[in-house]
């Protein structure tokens, strides 16, 4: 009989904790998970899963007024906010009962509350303490918005899905993915839409050419960009409505400011410093290969230790994680040539360099692109284009990157990374048939 009340206690079921938990009990530990506040995490409550429904309610705007070049008669199609935000609510409930379901049909005993480390082996939750011969922390990350003077008056992405009142004005704070998705959602739903980004262009990290197309297309959108631009204070009128000073132009009067500043990890009063845990100097967890900080009996994996901050990542270190716990093999993640897409209007899409990557990192490097107007336009007569982008190492003739700004490019983009991990060289790419008439098949075609 172990010592251990538990062999895994895991702090928070978001998209790591949930999977390591499942994972671990149907390996046959004993596993118990701490949650204090949604099943599922950030990802399934206020991030990737609302995020995408709110992304599909956004694009029947432009469906509506493109359907009438097919045939469709113009009609009246007012848009209901509370049906959105209900209908949304529901289905997050719904994911939570599957979520607490698989919980619990894998064995995993779930205890409701915060939990904080009262020792090497031990966890409080409330009243009780549990002990366990490891602990997972798994905790993720709160958003964060910088100290401007008003910024009570602003909202994060954990506000913005449960609004009473559709904000017919929006200001996003910004220029990552939360700031460039929220900012396509709102526009989308019919709001006066503005974008406030701190440097020259958003979307640092990203392909330059990809970041100044995507500026055009969002632009085109009818988002209000304000790039090189600051919010200096925030204030309430007398009328509810917000006032965003900034140092670089006029006043913005908007309904609601939401702040998409960056996310921290989610560890006060967690106990990590009482510990002797090691944090990086932004408060992420500092682990190793196998997920283990310092302190041995005690792992972290997922948004908590850092970037990349995708549900992805943090599903393939919980499993590398449990079968190193089984097996006792190195956990081994592949952190190159992970796929991301930002669910813009249109998506971005991208895997592997960037070409300033690629040229900084002393490859040699040639680009194929393309550029077109997506077939669906040619009748509806929208103006929207399309770039896709191949950036290929001329020495090997391996595909180190590829790019896409277009319809469905998160789609597209999963499949390119299959090859990329792959190895495959641009004559694979070239020796590729098409599917046709899709967007897809540019990607074998470029010359
Ligand atoms: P989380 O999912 O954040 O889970 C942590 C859990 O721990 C939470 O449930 C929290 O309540 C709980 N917790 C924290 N502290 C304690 C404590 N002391 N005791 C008990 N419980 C605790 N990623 C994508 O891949 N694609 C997307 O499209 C995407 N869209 C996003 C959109 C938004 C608006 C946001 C905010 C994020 C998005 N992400 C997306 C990122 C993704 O949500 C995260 O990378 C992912 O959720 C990280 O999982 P995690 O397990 O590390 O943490
Ligand atoms: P990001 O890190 O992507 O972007 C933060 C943005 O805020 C940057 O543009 C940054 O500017 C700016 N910023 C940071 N600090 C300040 C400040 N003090 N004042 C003004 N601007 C500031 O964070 P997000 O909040 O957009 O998203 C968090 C993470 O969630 C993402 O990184 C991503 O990993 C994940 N996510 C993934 C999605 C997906 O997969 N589709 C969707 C949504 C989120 P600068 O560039 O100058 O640093």
């Amino acid at each position: 009989m172990s010592e251990y009340d538990f062999d895994l206690f895991v702090i928070g079921a978001g998209s790591g904790g949930v999977r390591a938990s499942r994972m671990a009990a149907n390996a046959g530990l004993r596993v118990a998970v701490a949650e204090d506040r949604y099943m599922g995490g950030t990802c399934v409550n206020v991030g990737c899963v609302p995020k995408k429904l709110f992304v599909y309610a956004s694009a029947f705007s432009e469906d509506f007024e493109d359907s009438v070049a097919y045939g469709w008669k113009r009609q009246e199609t007012p848009f209901d906010w509370p049906t959105l935000r209900d209908n949304n609510a529901a289905e997050i409930a719904r994911l939570n009962g599957i979520y607490r379901n698989l919980l619990a049909n894998a064995g995993v005993q779930v205890i409701e509350g915060r939990a904080r480390l009262s020792g090497p082996h031990t966890v409080v939750v409330g009243d009780a303490e549990y002990s366990a011969d490891r602990i997972l922390v798994a905790t993720g990350g709160w958003p964060f918005i910088p100290d401007v003077p008003g910024r009570e008056h602003a909202i994060t992405s954990n506000e913005i899905f449960s609004l009473e009142n559709f904000p017919q004005r929006i200001l996003v704070v910004g220029g990552g993915y939360i700031a460039v998705e929220f900012a396509g959602i709102f526009a989308g739903l019919g709001a006066e839409t503005h974008l406030s980004y701190r440097r020259d262009l958003f979307l640092r990290g990203f392909d330059r050419e990809i970041r100044e197309f995507a500026r055009n297309e969002i632009g085109k959108k009818g988002v209000r960009l304000h790039f090189n631009h600051d919010v200096t204070a925030i204030e309430k009128q007398a009328d509810g409505s917000l006032m965003a000073h900034s140092a670089d132009g006029a006043p913005l009067n908007v309904d609601v400011v939401l702040y998409a500043t960056g996310r921290r990890p989610n560890i006060s009063g967690l106990g990590l410093e009482e510990l002797g845990v090691v944090l990086h100097r932004d408060g992420t967890i500092s682990v190793d290969d196998d997920f283990r900080t310092n302190v041995r009996s005690i792992y972290a994996l997922g948004d908590v230790t850092g970037e990349p901050q995708l549900t992805p990542v943090a599903l393939a270190e919980a499993m590398a994680l449990v079968k190193h716990l089984r097996t006792g093999e190195p956990a081994e993640i592949d952190y190159n040539n992970i796929p991301t897409a930002v669910f813009c209007q249109p998506n971005i899409g991208t895997v592997g360099l960037s070409e300033e990557e690629a040229r900084d990192s002393g490859i040699p490097v040639t680009i194929f692109k393309s550029e077109f107007r997506p077939m669906r336009h040619s009748v509806s007569g929208r103006d929207e284009r399309s770039l896709m982008k191949l950036v290929v190492d001329s020495s090997s003739d391996r595909v180190v990157g590829v790019h896409m700004v277009g319809p469905d490019a998160g789609e597209i983009i999963q499949g390119m990374a299959v090859a990329l991990k792959a190895g495959a060289t641009k004559a694979t790419f070239d020796q590729t048939i098409g599917i046709h008439p899709t967007a897809a098949e540019e990607f074998v075609t470029m010359r």
